[in-house]
C-alpha cells in the first residue's frame, strides 16, 4: 500500500472551558514516524483521537493523504489505534484476537486465514496462534495488539503509550520491535509518549508539547543541540542553565569567556549546557570551582561543582580515573556542541 501525509492544520480542541489543544499545525510525512511527547495532560491523546476521528476538532482541518477528513467518521478513515491497555479479548486466543476486526467486515474465511497469518509472522508471533492471550507475557500481548492493527491494513498507524504496561528492559527491546515493522511496512505512523528517551529512539520527527501547545518539532538530534526553549532544554535531556551574555561570537558567563557562534544579537542571555559539556581540570582557563559529589554509576559517572554561577551537573562516560576526588578546587569550561543560548 502506498503511504498516506497526514496533516493537521490549525488544530484546536476545547471541552468546555478547557482548552485541550491549542493550534497545532503538523505534517506526518509519507511514513515516517512521528512522536507526540510531553508530560500527561499536555493534550498528546486528544490530538491523537482527532486523528482517528474519535473526537471532532472545535477549529481546524485534518487532512489524510491530501483529502479532508475532518468530518468523516472513525470507521471510514482507515486509521488503526493501539493502546496503552492493549484492550485484548482475554477469553479468545491469538489467532481469533488478530482475527477479531476482519470477523466483524465479514471477510471470507480463507482471506482471513490469509491475513493473519501474514501479520503473525511480521510481529514474530509464529506457533502461539492458539495460545489464549490470557497465557502471553506483556511483550507478547503487545505485540498481538499490534498485529491486530496491523490485520486491518491501515493507512495510518496511532500508538497511544502502548509500552506503559511493560518493564524497562522489554520496553526498550518492543520500541525497536515497533520501530523497525513500521519502517518495513512503510506505515505513516503518529506515536504518543511521555518518554524522551523512546521518543528519540525510535522517531523521524518528535514534536514536544507543553499545555496544548507545540513548543518545538524537530529530528531528536537538532531537539537535543538546539532547544528553542527552557522547557524543551529541560524535557530532552537534563541541562545546566547559567546567566551570561552574548557578543561578537563570543560568551561571558562570569567571566570566563568561551567561543561560540550563534544567529542572536548581542545581549543578555541564558545559557544551556549539556552535563557531558561540563569539563572539570585542576588548572587553566574556566570558571572556578569546587567539586560537590562525585558518583560512579558503572558505564558513566556522575558528578557536580559549586561555581559562583551555580552548582553545575557534569556528566563522563566510565568511571573518570582523571576526576579528583570531592572537595578538590577546579577549573570548570563548557565544551562547545553541548553549549546553546537561549534568549532571555
Ligand atoms: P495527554 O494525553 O497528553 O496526557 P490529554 O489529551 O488526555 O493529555 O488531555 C489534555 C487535556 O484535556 C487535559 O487537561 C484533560 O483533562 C482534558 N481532557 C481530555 N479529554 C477530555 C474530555 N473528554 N472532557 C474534558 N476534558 C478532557
Ligand atoms: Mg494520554
Amino acid at each position: 500500500m502506498k503511504a498516506v501525509s497526514v496533516k493537521l492544520e490549525g488544530i484546536v480542541k476545547r471541552f468546555g472551558k478547557v482548552v485541550a489543544v491549542e493550534r497545532a499545525d503538523l505534517e506526518l510525512p509519507a511514513g515516517a514516524l512521528v512522536t507526540l511527547l510531553g508530560p500527561s495532560g499536555c493534550g498528546k491523546t486528544t490530538i491523537l483521537r482527532m486523528v482517528a476521528g474519535l473526537e471532532r476538532p472545535s477549529e481546524g482541518r485534518i487532512l489524510i493523504g491530501g483529502e479532508d477528513v475532518t468530518r468523516l467518521p472513525a470507521y471510514l478513515r482507515d486509521i488503526t489505534m493501539v493502546f496503552q491497555s492493549y484492550a485484548l479479548f482475554p477469553h479468545l486466543n491469538v489467532f481469533e484476537n488478530i482475527a477479531y476486526g476482519l470477523k466483524v467486515q465479514r471477510r471470507p474465511q480463507a482471506e482471513v486465514r490469509e491475513r493473519v497469518a501474514e501479520v503473525v509472522g511480521q510481529v514474530g508471533l509464529g506457533g502461539l496462534e492458539e495460545r489464549p492471550v490470557a497465557a502471553l507475557s506483556g511483550g507478547q500481548q503487545q505485540r498481538v495488539a499490534l498485529a491486530r492493527s496491523l490485520v486491518m491494513q491501515p493507512r495510518v498507524l496511532l500508538f497511544d503509550e502502548p509500552l506503559s504496561n511493560l518493564d524497562a528492559k522489554l520496553r526498550k527491546h518492543v520500541r525497536e520491535e515497533i520501530r523497525e515493522i513500521q519502517q518495513q511496512l512503510g506505515i505513516t505512523t503518529l506515536y504518543v509518549t511521555h518518554d524522551q528517551e523512546e521518543a528519540m529512539a525510535i522517531s523521524d520527527l518528535v514534536v514536544v508539547m507543553s499545555k496544548g501547545k507545540i513548543e518545538q518539532k524537530g529530528d531528536p538530534r537538532t531537539l537535543y543541540t538546539q532547544p528553542q526553549s527552557r522547557f524543551v532544554a529541560d524535557f530532552i535531556g537534563s541541562a545546566n542553565f547559567v546567566e551570561g551574555s552574548y557578543s561578537g561570537g563570543e560568551v561571558n558567563v562570569a567571566g570566563y569567556r568561551f567561543p561560540h557562534r550563534q544567529d542572536l544579537a548581542p545581549g543578555d542571555v541564558t545559557v544551556m549546557v549539556r552535563p557531558e559539556a561540563i569539563h572539570v581540570s585542576d588548572s587553566g582557563v574556566g570558571l572556578e570551582g569546587t567539586l560537590h559529589s562525585v558518583a560512579f554509576l558503572g558505564a558513566r559517572t556522575e558528578f557536580s561543582v559549586d561555581t559562583v554561577v551555580g552548582r553545575l551537573e557534569g556528566v563522563i562516560a566510565g568511571n573518570a580515573p582523571e576526576l579528583p576526588g570531592k572537595g578538590a578546587r577546579v577549573r570548570v569550561r563548557f565544551a562547545p556542541q553541548g553549549v546553546y543560548l537561549l534568549e532571555r
